[in-house]
């Protein structure tokens, strides 16, 4: 499954930063998903449960925030939400767009103790 390397990833992030901390524990972790980076929300948080287990993640709170996709037209400017990658502009119907945000797979921010 696509979205449990991505957890292991995450975790590994998280691992890192915690022992470059010298952190005993991780009391929460916000992760943003962007709406057409291609992660399944529900299937990420699935993954995380089975593999935070006996982690120093494995108490921590989890934030999974859904950033929503977004482009402007470059040639009118105009700024809309996406589905998918490739939409049209809905005021002038141009393809050249630029994606501004919506493809993010990041860690927020890490709390730690
Ligand atoms: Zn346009």
């Amino acid at each position: 499954m696509h979205e449990m390397s991505i957890a292991l990833n995450i975790i590994d992030i998280a691992h890192e930063e915690a022992l470059r901390a010298n952190a005993k524990k991780i009391n929460e972790i916000e992760i943003e998903i962007g709406t057409i980076s291609g992660v399944e929300i529900s299937a990420l948080e699935f993954s995380l449960d089975i593999a935070v287990k006996n982690t120093f993640l494995e108490n921590a709170q989890r934030k999974i925030i859904p950033v929503q996709a977004k482009a402007e037209c470059l040639e009118c400017n105009s700024i809309f939400s996406l589905t998918t990658f490739y939409e049209p502009c809905p005021n002038c119907q141009s393809l050249t767009i630029n994606i501004l945000q919506g493809k993010e797979l990041r860690i927020k921010s890490i709390n730690i103790d």
